[in-house]
């Protein structure tokens, strides 16, 4: 998400949501909108402006107002995008237009049941919620051509009525775009939940994180004593007939059991549409925890390409996520998948010089510490 700090006045809201206008004169719709231009003047017919100039407060008597915008973050914000402005003078673009055009992403809420030590973003208490927010959210998009849902956190099940409102209003709005529900699936092993949010929207593909197939290896990744729970979750949604695919974060901790991994998998859980193999985004815990956790791509590179073959011999459908091809052996880049999202995804300067540039996922710019030398493929 897309952020920055600024400052408010006239602000009596905890939160706003706007679409952003350049046009001076918004009536048509019945939505608020946030009034961008270069300018000092009174514009009628928004609900607050947005300003880059830092002394503008004095021009703009009582008009609800949010300026000295960083410059770069004004000059990106472009008519269509729809962001949430907050008291205290956060600003997040929610939907770009640009980057998001077909699809959407609903964050429910920072608080986690687990701890992974390789969380990007780790579990915090919320301070509010963000049910309205992706309520408002889906109406602003809702003329749109959205094909794909994201459902993020957090763990979003710990906020299990806005969840399955947010389904339910989701396959009203988009009935035919794809929910993928992020989940460490600990919630889903009450059965009459997992039914419950089964029904909620018919297109949901269950994104369940799977570290391990070693129980102990399983509860430490996860910080907590997940296993068991996960094991029932997937079991309960096969019964459901619903689709659930197995995410594998690859690091230092299992990246020797690859294999085992996918035997586990093709046994136990034979329905699953799809196995995601990824790699690490060195932020949050995982770059508190980098020395513990980081391997370097090409020294998992066979165990990955042992865990591909077998699953591929069985029919399963695999793919490899936020591992660029000039890392990985060549025998696996036809699983790799441009996975990071836009808002994130960074190439470096020897990027320019590749063959793979327009198909490679490239890094992630939120990467705090790493160890890889990317290197361009000539062919
Ligand atoms: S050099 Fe850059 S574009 Fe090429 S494979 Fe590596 S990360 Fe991708």
């Amino acid at each position: 998400m897309i952020t920055t700090k600024s400052k408010v006045n006239n602000f009596d809201k905890s939160f706003i949501i706007a679409t952003v206008s350049s046009s001076r004169i918004n009536f048509k719709r019945n939505v608020q909108t946030a009034y961008i231009g270069e300018t000092d003047k009174f514009t009628f017919g928004h609900s607050i402006f947005l300003s880059n100039l830092p002394n503008i407060v004095k021009n703009m008597q009582n008009r609800p107002l949010v300026y000295d915008i960083e410059e770069s973050f004004f000059q990106y914000l472009q008519d269509g995008d729809v962001i949430a402005i907050y008291q205290n003078g956060t600003i997040h673009i929610i939907w770009d237009k640009n980057l998001n055009k077909n699809d959407a992403t609903l964050f429910m809420t920072n608080q986690c049941n687990a701890n992974c030590i390789m969380c990007p973003q780790p579990p915090k208490k919320d301070e509010h919620s963000f049910y309205e927010i992706n309520k408002s959210m889906l109406n602003y998009i809702a003329d749109k051509n959205i094909y794909w849902i994201s459902i993020t956190g957090g763990e979003p099940t710990l906020k299990s009525v806005e969840l399955l409102s947010l389904l339910r209003y989701s396959q009203k709005l988009f009935p035919k775009a794809k929910i993928d529900l992020l989940t460490n699936a600990k919630k889903l092993e009450d059965f009459s939940f997992a039914k419950e949010v089964a029904l909620s929207n018919s297109n949901i593909t269950f994104c369940v994180s799977f570290p391990s197939d070693d129980e102990d290896d399983f509860n430490m990744i996860m910080g907590t004593r997940n296993f068991t729970h996960a094991i029932s979750a997937i079991q309960n949604l096969g019964l459901l007939r619903q689709m659930v695919e197995l995410r594998i974060v690859i690091m230092e901790q299992n990246y020797n059991r690859l294999l085992e991994i996918s035997e586990f998998i093709y046994r136990n859980f034979p329905f699953v549409v799809h196995i995601a193999f990824m790699g690490l985004e060195i932020v949050g815990n995982a770059h508190d925890n980098f020395q513990k956790i980081d391997i370097l791509p090409l020294k998992y590179s066979q165990n990955l390409l042992d865990a591909v073959v077998y699953l591929k011999q069985r029919d399963m459908n695999i793919s490899i996520y936020n591992v660029p091809f000039c890392l990985l052996d060549k025998k696996l880049w036809p699983f790799i998948k441009n996975s990071i999202s836009k808002w994130k995804q960074t190439y470096e300067e020897e990027c320019r010089f590749c063959a793979k540039i327009d198909n490679c996922p490239g890094i992630f710019s939120t990467t705090k510490e790493s160890n890889y030398k990317l290197e361009a493929i000539k062919t």
